[in-house]
């Protein structure tokens, strides 16, 4: 059995509790209250006075009780010893977060140990869930996959790992797992970003503290690693990612990781991590189409209980294509200007209102030139290369994959690309187009090409 650091438990509660309370409130009720001793399973801390417990019992136990859990990975609980007034400190009167209470003191203290439902996970979005998450063509598998893992933690789909670009619901997706697992069950749901995830590792390494870190992610139930991008270029944190994987995966305990490419395209990623990546699902999401954009708008505009008309809703959608966040951001800046105007949501107003948004949008939409540019360039042509007439297989294959990408990447009709290749016709787009899938199905080594230029894409249309 592993032998927990108590004191470095209620140290590193200390310091989440500073976080999330208001000042006044974390040096009133928590400044005086001293770490004792070890006492089994418990800690033991100290306080001035029976009110000051009470106090603490009543408002703050369940935060300290999620917090400790959390920090343990066990069910650590916590005791209290009144011993005495030790500083001048604590007569300071603080003003309580609640009514004042002056019989505290008398009155029985709450337990935490009820089976009411658990409160929301201190490390989830609330609004992150399945009910909110619009499914369509681009998310369906994603989706399911996800809604199965819920009802079924760690027996179909372990590890899973859900990728995809920007805005396009990979947080979401995961915290819904872990919002509906915490909310239907007693398991303990861990959910971290990569970037905490290492920050705490390096803490521990630091701080002489390994055996809390260890033993707060080698024994939750569900673990959900949020952008593991992240980890690229950083070989000690992967190795104890690689020992958290195995220990959990050995003992059936549901693994979820977000990743904003493929597995096989992190570069600087130990091997042996991967394969273990390779071990489970893995679920992409794809931009949002027209009918999934509406659908996610009228959604978002349920849920804020703001009517708004299917020409505005129309008109957004067409103009909105990057991502959802995007989307949402955009609705969201339209019902506060209307709500601040005390005015409907009208076509005329989202058109001026949002004019700002659209181009924005537009602009960091990809323009058919940067996709030409990048493609001859990754096959060491030149643009008028892939604009012009040249029949050599090189120039043909490069002409057809940029068209094909074009097609991908953009909501350009055939007929707007050919326009762009030279004022080719739009049949040539889509025989070009065509080629290209008809060549995905054999050859599997496209497939990654592909990606590579569309990430090279990105890269290059957000420097210029
Ligand atoms: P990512 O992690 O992929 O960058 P997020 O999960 O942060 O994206 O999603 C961005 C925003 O879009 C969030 O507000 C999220 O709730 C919303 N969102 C994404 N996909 C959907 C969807 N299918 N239905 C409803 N909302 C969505
Ligand atoms: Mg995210």
């Amino acid at each position: 059995m592993i032998t927990l650091d108590y004191e470095g438990i209620w140290k590193e509660t200390l310091i989440q509790l500073q976080n999330d309370l208001r000042e006044e409130e974390f040096s009133g009720w928590f400044s005086d209250i001293k770490y004792l001793r070890a006492d089994g399973n418990n800690i033991v801390v100290g306080l001035p006075s029976a009110f000051h417990r009470d106090k603490v019992k009543n408002h703050y136990q369940n935060l300290i009780d999620s917090k400790i859990k959390v920090i343990s990975g066990d069910d650590v609980l916590i005791k209290y010893e009144i011993t005495g007034k030790t500083t001048e400190k604590e007569t300071v009167q603080v003003k309580s977060p609640e009514k004042n209470e002056g019989s505290a003191a008398n009155t029985p203290v709450k337990t935490t140990k009820t089976k009411e439902k658990r409160e929301q996970h201190p490390q989830m979005r609330d609004d992150y869930t399945f009910e909110r998450f619009v499914k369509g063509e681009n998310n369906n598998f994603a989706a399911n996959a996800a809604f199965a893992i819920s009802k079924n933690p760690g027996k179909a789909y372990n590890p899973f790992l859900i990728y995809g670009g920007v805005g396009l619901g990979k947080t979401h997706l995961m915290q819904a797992i872990g919002n509906h697992i915490h909310e239907n069950s007693d398991l303990r749901v861990i959910c971290i970003t990569s970037e905490n995830f290492l920050n705490e590792y390096l803490d521990g390494l630091g701080q002489n503290k390994m055996s809390i870190f260890k033993n707060k992610y080698r024994h939750t139930d569900v673990l959900l690693i949020d952008d593991i991008q992240f980890f690229t270029d950083k070989p000690g944190v992967q190795e104890e990612l690689f020992h958290t994987f195995n220990a959990l995966l050995d003992a059936k305990k549901q693994l979820v990781f977000t990743c904003d490419r493929p597995i096989s395209e992190l570069k600087k990623f130990s091997d042996r991590l991967i394969s273990r990546f390779e071990l489970g699902v893995k679920a992409d999401l794809q931009p949002p189409r027209y009918e999934e954009r509406c659908a996610i708008l009228i959604s978002v505009a349920n849920v804020r209980g703001v009517s708004i008309s299917d020409e505005v809703i129309d008109l957004m959608s067409k103009n909105i294509s990057s991502n959802v966040r995007d989307l949402i951001a955009a609705l969201n800046n339209i019902i506060a200007y209307t709500e601040l105007m005390g005015k409907p949501i009208t076509v005329e107003i989202a058109q001026r209102h949002l004019k700002n948004i659209f181009s924005a949008s537009r602009q960091a939409n990809l323009s058919m030139d940067s996709i030409i540019r990048v493609v001859a360039e990754n096959f060491g042509l030149t643009p008028n290369d892939l604009k012009g007439k040249k029949k050599s297989q090189n120039i043909v294959s490069a002409r057809q994959l940029a068209m094909y990408i074009g097609r991908e990447m953009t909501e350009y009709s055939t007929t707007e690309i050919g326009q762009d290749f030279g004022g080719k016709d739009h049949t040539t787009v889509m025989h070009s187009i065509n080629k290209i899938k008809g060549k995905l199905l054999t050859d599997p080594a496209l497939d990654t090409t592909i990606d590579n230029l569309k990430r090279s894409i990105k890269e290059y249309s957000a420097k210029h």
